[in-house]
Formats: C-alpha cells, sequence, structure tokens
C-alpha cells in the first residue's frame, strides 16, 4: 500500500459495475423489498457461519455469544441499519466479496439479458449470482458496510455510491466483531423509512429466520425526553420479531396438538381451527421439512385459494409457487422449507428441476396416506369431515391422476338418508337391480319426488350436488369401466316399472308436445309401479352434462354464445295411472277440457324436476285456481 493512500484507499468496483447497478434497479423493480430479506439474510449467515466454527472449536474467545441482528430505522438520519454480530469481514474479505461483484456468471447473464425485457428470469437474477448484498442499492443512495472480523480488533469501513464508487477505510472502529450495513435511502424510497412497512417487510421475510431480529426505531430528541419524564416506569425489554425455532423444524413426536393449532392461527391469521395437519419430514435425499394443513371450509368456493408459504433455511421465499408444489395442493395452507432449493430460483428452473419433482411426488404421496389412513382407520370422523374435504379431493382427483389412484378407495358419495358409500360399497349392493349404475341427484329438495320413487324401490341414490361433481363423475366413469353415473331425473329406472308394456297413444303424445311449447318434446309410453305419478319429465344424462359444462365455461366468464343445445327432455308418460287412462278418453271426447288437464299433468312434472320460471309459476297457479273453481 503506497504512503499517501495508507488507510483510505479510492477505487471503482470493476468495470463491469456500471452494467450491474442499472440491472439491478430495472430487473427487480416490482420487488424491491426484497433488498431486506437479502441484507438481513446475509446477516443471519455471518452469525450461523460462527456459531459453526465455534462450534468446530475454530473461533475461541468469541466474547458476547447473544447472537442477535438489529434492524435500525433512523428516520431523521434517513438510514436504515442492519447490524450483526457474527462472524464479520476482515479488510482482504471485503475486498474479495463485497468489492468483485462481477463474477463470470453475473457477466454472462448480462450479456445476455443486457436491453432485453424478457421478464422470465426476472426473479432468478439476485442470489443466483452472489448478487444479495447489492440490492440493497435498489434503495440506497449510499450503502457504508462496518465490518470486524471475529479474527481481528480493527474495523473495516466501506462506503459505495450508487454509481459504484468506493471509499475503504482500514483502520475503523467497532467495538465488537460483527458487521453493519448502513442504507442511506433515497429520496424517491423514502417509503423504507416508515416503521409499519419495514415491520411488514420483517414480518413477511424473516418470522422465521434461525438468529433473534430486534427492529430499534430512533425516537427523535423530544420524543425521547418524554419518555424520560415517566419515571417510575420500566421500559418493557424488547422482543424479537422472529420465533427461531419454527415448529416445523421439531420433530412431529415433539409437537403438540396445541402448538399446531397455535402455529396455524399465528401463521395464517385464520381463528377457524383447520381440519387436521401433515407434518412433512423428509431425510436425505430430499431434504424438506414442512407443515401443511387442510382449512376448514364454509361454502364450495370459499377461498379455494390457500396459502403455501416456501422458506428456504427459514427464510422466506413466495407463497403459492406452483412449480413446487402441485396446483390443487395450494388449496391448504402450509409451510415448506426446502433447503436445497436455491433462494432466489427462476421459474422455469424450478418447472425443470428433477429435485422439485420428487419434491412435490413425495407430498402427493404424504397428503394420499394421510387421507387413507383417516378412511381406513377413523371412518367416522373422516365421514364428518367430508363435506370440507370433497372438494379439495375431487379437484385433486381431476388434476392429477397419481393422486386420483392413491385415494380413489377413500372417495366416499353422501346417500339421500344421510349415510356415506364408497363407489364399491354402492356398486355391490346394486349388482342385483341396476349393474354398474350410480343414481344420484342435484338437489335433494327439487328432485324429491323422483327420490321417493326410488326409496320405495329400496334404490340407493347418491347426493352429488356441487358443479364440480360432473367433472368429477366424468373422471370416475373413464377410470372404472363399465361404471355409469346416471341422475334421477334422466332416465326411468328399470326398477321402477311395472311388468307388461304400455300402450302408445299418439293424440295424447301430440296434446302434450303442444301444451310443453316444446316442438322437441319427446313422449313416451311407460308403466310405472308408482300408479299415482301421471308422467314424469327427463332430461338425459347426455344433454345434462353438456349444459352443466356450458354453465361452468359462462361462470368462468367464457362466452358460449353460438353453442346451445337444445336439452333432451322426454315425458314419460305412466299408462298405469288412473288420471292418465281417463285422460285417453277424453282427449277423444272433449280436446279442451283435456288439454287443460294435460297442460297441468306436464307442469307437474315439470315442478318435480326443476323450478319454475316466474312466467310458468304464474300460468301454473292461474290454470289451478281454474280447475278447483269447476270441480
Ligand atoms: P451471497 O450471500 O449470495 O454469497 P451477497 O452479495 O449477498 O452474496 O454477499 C457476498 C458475500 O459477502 C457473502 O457471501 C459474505 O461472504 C459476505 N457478506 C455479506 N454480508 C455479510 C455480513 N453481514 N457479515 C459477513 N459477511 C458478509
Amino acid at each position: 500500500m503506497s504512503e499517501e493512500t495508507k488507510n483510505t484507499e479510492k477505487g471503482g468496483i470493476s468495470v463491469e459495475i456500471e452494467h450491474i447497478f442499472p440491472i439491478i434497479k430495472k430487473w427487480l423493480y416490482s420487488e424491491k423489498e426484497i433488498f431486506l430479506r437479502e441484507i438481513v439474510s446475509n446477516a443471519c449467515d455471518a452469525v450461523t457461519k460462527l456459531k459453526r466454527l465455534s462450534s468446530l472449536g475454530e473461533a475461541k474467545e468469541l466474547g458476547d455469544e447473544n447472537y442477535k441482528i438489529t434492524v435500525t430505522l433512523d428516520k431523521a438520519a434517513r438510514t436504515l441499519t442492519v447490524s450483526d454480530n457474527g462472524i464479520g469481514m476482515t479488510e482482504d474479505e471485503v475486498r474479495r466479496y463485497i468489492c468483485q461483484i462481477a463474477l463470470s456468471g453475473a457477466l454472462e447473464f448480462i450479456q445476455k439479458y443486457e436491453g432485453s425485457d424478457e421478464d422470465a428470469n426476472k426473479d432468478g437474477i439476485i442470489g443466483h449470482f452472489g448478487l444479495g448484498f447489492y440490492s440493497s442499492f435498489m434503495v440506497s443512495d449510499t450503502v457504508d458496510v462496518i465490518t470486524r472480523s471475529y479474527t481481528t480488533d480493527n474495523a473495516v469501513k466501506w462506503v459505495c455510491t450508487e454509481a459504484g464508487e468506493y471509499e475503504i477505510t482500514t483502520d475503523y472502529y467497532r467495538a465488537e466483531r460483527g458487521t453493519d450495513v448502513v442504507m442511506h435511502i433515497m429520496e424517491s424510497e423514502s417509503e423504507f423509512l416508515d416503521e409499519y412497512r419495514i415491520r411488514g417487510i420483517l414480518e413477511k421475510y424473516c418470522s422465521f429466520m434461525p438468529v433473534e431480529i430486534y427492529l430499534d426505531v430512533v425516537k427523535p430528541e423530544e420524543e425521547k425526553k418524554e419518555e424520560d419524564k415517566k419515571d417510575g416506569e420500566e421500559p418493557e425489554a424488547p422482543k424479537p420479531i422472529n420465533d427461531i425455532h419454527p415448529l416445523w423444524q421439531k420433530s412431529p413426536s415433539e409437537c403438540t396438538e396445541e402448538e399446531y393449532a397455535e402455529f396455524y392461527r399465528k401463521v395464517f391469521s385464520d381463528y377457524r381451527e383447520p381440519l387436521f395437519h401433515i407434518h412433512l419430514n423428509a431425510d436425505y435425499p430430499l431434504n424438506f421439512k414442512g407443515i401443511l394443513y387442510f382449512p376448514r371450509r364454509a361454502h364450495e368456493y370459499d377461498s379455494l385459494e390457500g396459502q403455501v408459504k416456501l422458506y428456504y433455511n427459514q427464510v422466506f421465499v413466495a407463497d403459492n409457487i406452483k412449480e413446487v408444489i402441485p396446483e390443487f395442493l395450494l388449496m391448504l395452507k402450509g409451510v415448506l422449507d426446502c433447503p436445497e432449493l436455491p433462494l432466489n430460483v427462476s421459474r422455469s428452473y424450478l418447472q425443470n428441476s428433477g429435485y422439485v419433482a420428487k419434491i412435490s411426488a413425495h407430498i402427493v404421496k404424504k397428503v394420499a396416506d394421510k387421507l387413507n389412513s383417516m378412511f381406513n382407520n377413523e371412518r367416522e370422523n373422516y365421514e364428518k369431515l367430508w363435506d370440507d374435504l370433497k372438494t379439495f379431493v375431487e379437484y385433486g382427483c381431476l388434476r392429477d391422476h397419481k393422486f386420483y389412484d392413491r385415494v380413489k378407495d377413500s372417495v366416499i358419495y353422501p346417500t339421500t338418508d344421510g349415510r356415506f358409500v364408497t363407489l364399491n360399497e354402492y356398486l355391490e349392493k346394486a349388482k342385483e337391480k341396476h349393474e354398474n349404475t350410480v343414481y344420484y341427484t342435484a338437489d335433494k329438495t327439487a328432485q324429491a319426488q323422483y327420490i321417493a320413487m326410488f326409496a320405495a324401490e329400496d334404490i340407493e341414490v347418491v347426493v352429488l350436488d356441487k358443479l364440480i361433481d360432473t367433472q368429477f363423475v366424468n373422471v370416475i366413469e373413464q377410470e372404472v369401466s363399465g361404471v355409469k353415473f346416471v341422475r334421477i331425473d334422466a332416465d326411468v329406472a328399470g326398477a321402477l316399472k311395472a311388468e307388461g308394456k304400455a300402450e302408445e297413444n299418439a293424440k295424447l303424445a301430440d296434446l302434450f308436445k303442444e301444451v310443453s311449447g316444446n316442438k322437441d318434446l319427446k313422449v313416451s309410453f311407460e308403466l310405472l309401479k308408482n300408479e299415482k305419478i301421471p308422467a314424469v319429465l327427463n332430461i338425459s344424462e347426455e344433454s345434462r352434462r353438456m349444459d352443466d359444462m356450458m354453465k361452468m365455461y359462462r361462470m368462468a366468464g367464457q362466452d358460449t354464445g353460438s353453442m346451445n343445445f337444445p336439452t333432451d327432455a322426454t315425458l314419460v308418460v305412466n299408462g298405469a295411472s288412473g288420471l292418465i287412462k281417463r285422460l285417453a278418453d277424453k282427449v277423444e271426447a272433449d280436446e279442451a277440457g283435456a288439454k287443460k288437464i294435460a297442460k297441468q299433468v306436464y307442469t307437474l312434472a315439470l315442478l318435480s324436476q326443476r323450478q319454475l320460471t316466474a312466467d310458468e309459476l304464474q300460468a301454473f297457479l292461474s290454470d289451478s285456481f281454474d280447475l278447483l273453481e269447476n270441480i
């Protein structure tokens, strides 16, 4: 070192710095707040490294072993400082680790992306190339690093402007080993001088970091004096903002139910108890931990969006990363800590990573195992929870064939009389009367008439009353050969028919077509066991499913304008009914009178199939009053 630059030396970080600064600013613009995570996690690493050295016996006489990180916010000075009492850096290390950021990887990257607007890799830069520390320049004009290595008595001060020019002072004083990163917040980024903003960022990213983190807000002089006046009051001991031993790090056998519940409430601010949880603890080679909770759901579409937080060694990375866990599992709530994943990885990296695929498969297996074990070992409880689980399980089966394969035997269906059956149990009972046909209702109230007809013949009817059921049933039909799901208003089940053949009556058929106002209505004649019912309306399963699909498309905001399929409706006229027999006679003698009755019979059939529209109901009531008048 030459005479004139004995203690203070000027320099430029490297030629490439001019390239790097604008890129840091440009690429990370959307998530500037990440700078704090980067700086605090560097501080955490510095402490962890020292602890490791100490445990290896390599760092003796450490002095203060009360490891901690302090984030100091000084609004008046416009600084945000992150201080740690970790390993610190020697002058040589500052030069090596802080000054030389233009590593070959970063250079390569810049050459590839400079001038391009490609967004895809935006979230993959920092960290990837060891630029984490430099993210501080997203919000700072100048950054000072004051650091003292655990191996030396002197500190080093390094000051760098946003233009990339630094000044390094080597005989600086710092009372203890460790590092302060002082960020001089630029005018346009003043939001990062706001206490609530900083607390929010720390809570988001650092809540579970492994070293205690304290937020210290420097008070203006007047406030300090005010506080001094209040004597007699013990100042409260400061509390760290983080929990350094998050529950997922513990072994499941050491955790109590109360701890799981408490952790859930705290992390997800959800005061409804979750249904149950799965503690993931995968050893080598997957090496990840986590807890997944099944949330309670009030409605079918109530917050289908769950929240799965991804951590890297207790540092929060992001919520709901579809590339790491299958989309359907994002309906759950939970935390996953994957130390094998680089902290800042690009989405495309995740998509193509074999490791990620294995994590994902492992989680799916664990979730399926849990459901199966509940089904097999505590079926009663499982049935009670089914209403909450159903949408998740069905959606999972639709999205992931492997999941379907694993849980298919634990899928249960509620019956109209309040029990639950599996598909196999249902089919076993159906063998004699309706082999391989599963009868279901989509609306227990509206279809009560049909349900009663099936109940009278001891035919089990399951309830599939959610929109997703239509799609789910399609999957089952594809997977289980020969099985057909038929809605109870789609077809007259063989078991409901009486012996013999009904007489066709063309005149009556025409009359029904006329009063229905539907020229495509099919009319058929059957003998039904229940003689009281004059006619039932059937909508073919295919045409109704098509209709349901259109409804789903429309709900999803898709235009189905030109795709209107006629409803395939059949009026099944019961030749065994006394009323129909009389009507057949009347149609010959008094066509006008017969028409009135036919209209009423048709509307009653319609009414037991679906709700009437306002106009239909109006007409029905008016016709009924007319008929009653003539009694
Ligand atoms: P990365 O953390 O990905 O290695 P950074 O740019 O964030 O990249 O940091 C570069 C290096 O600077 C770190 O690897 C570490 O050696 C050193 N460093 C940064 N912050 C600290 C700190 N608070 N204490 C000690 N060393 C640090």
